[in-house]
């Protein structure tokens, strides 16, 4: 039924995002008990969550009845110090992806363009096009981002370029000499968002800190979570890093208690939980290592990943991930993401990996 007044006409051209399925919702559909069926669809920490952080907010529950702190001073000021920022440079979001839509409000309106590359974070796309902003798209080289096509395509009216290093959904990443000299080369007027949801899982990662406590780069904004390697995707909670005139900007447009006081305490005391962290980190290493070994031996193209997630070419990647999705398997499909001949797999435990990858031979055979 149409409705009986007018939506914003950009809305026509917005698809809505498709996460990756619940369990609890596959398991309502086939009628599989919930216990039996494992996620590896939205990259989130198969480790779960720092148990200090689960403490952490069984504590705060207490207080709930009290609005959070708006400008999360001690999560502010205990992130500052372990980036050697200032809490100016520094703000947070309800998830990164809010922070991207924070860079929606500050910088696009329609005339303004975004430059993206082909196999970006669906995101990216969303908020260019909720602002009537022109999404600029670069053809991917070997999947990843092409960064010098990415420079040629600025143009006058661009007001933002949007990068994630490692990219979601290929798990390409760019060298971090090729990386720096993109930032230096991005004009100073079109703003730079470098999403690093990724970036703990580096052994080697770019450092780009040291530019915003120069105040180098007025233009540049690092968008980093804790819903990856943090393992607390659940809470909703990303950060934005960047010269304090950009931050007081997006501050603007943040509504005034977006980081509610729960996440405020779990992201606190997740950021003590070094021990695990590089758990997580070990056992996507290894996991990664597992998945390239097995595709390699059963002949499947896939996408060498700098990621917590593994693209891998499976023919038709809708009828395996329905297959998957019968044997308990939530994967995700990209046909969304233009690549309807892949699936991506989130890096699980050593057991749901081998649950995975057995899933997949049977949907292949
Ligand atoms: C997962 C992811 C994020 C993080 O999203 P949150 O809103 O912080 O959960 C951001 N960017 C990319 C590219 C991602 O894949």
């Amino acid at each position: 039924m149409s409705l009986p007044f007018p939506v914003n006409s950009v809305l026509d051209h917005i698809p809505v995002y498709q996460p990756g399925r619940p369990i609890e919702e596959v398991a309502r559909e086939l009628g599989l008990p919930a216990a039996d069926i494992i996620k590896l669809a939205s990259n989130e920490n198969p480790l779960g969550p720092s148990p200090l952080a689960v403490a952490a907010m069984r504590q705060a529950l207490a207080a709930a009845h009290l609005y959070p702190d708006g400008n999360a001073f001690h999560l502010k000021r205990k992130l500052a110090a372990k980036l050697g920022v200032e809490p100016a440079n520094l703000v947070l979001g309800n998830g990164s992806n809010e922070i991207l839509e924070f860079i929606g409000h500050a910088v696009l309106s329609p005339g303004a363009e975004a430059v993206v590359s082909q196999y970006c974070f669906a995101v990216y796309p969303l908020v260019t096009h909720l602002f009537g902003a022109t999404l600029v798209t670069v053809p991917a080289r070997d999947y990843g981002h092409d960064l010098p096509a990415l420079l040629r395509a600025i143009t006058p009216q661009t007001r933002a370029v949007f990068i994630a290093n490692p990219n979601n959904p290929t798990g390409t990443r760019a060298s971090r000499e090729e990386l720096r000299r993109f930032v230096d080369a991005v004009p100073p007027r079109v703003l730079l968002a470098l999403d690093e949801a990724y970036l703990e899982f580096l052994a080697d990662p770019p450092d780009f800190l040291p530019l915003i406590r120069g105040g180098q780069k007025p233009n540049l904004l690092l968008l980093r979570t804790f819903s990856k390697i943090y393992g607390l995707a659940g809470l909703r909670l990303g950060y934005g890093i960047a010269a304090p005139a950009l931050i007081a900007a997006l501050e603007k447009v943040r509504q005034p208690f977006n980081i509610n006081a729960v996440a405020q305490a779990g992201a606190l005391a997740a950021l003590d939980d070094t021990e695990h962290v590089q758990k997580t980190r070990r056992n996507n290493a290894d996991g990664l290592e597992f998945y390239a070994e097995a595709f390699r031996r059963m002949g499947l193209p896939f996408v060498p990943s700098a990621a917590n997630f593994i693209l891998v070419r499976v023919g038709d990647g809708q009828r395996v991930f329905c297959e998957l999705q019968q044997r308990g398997v939530i994967v995700r499909p990209m046909g969304g993401y233009q690549l309807p001949e892949f699936v991506r797999i989130s890096v699980g435990t050593p057991e749901e990996n081998r649950r995975c990858l057995e899933g997949l031979k049977a949907a292949l055979a």
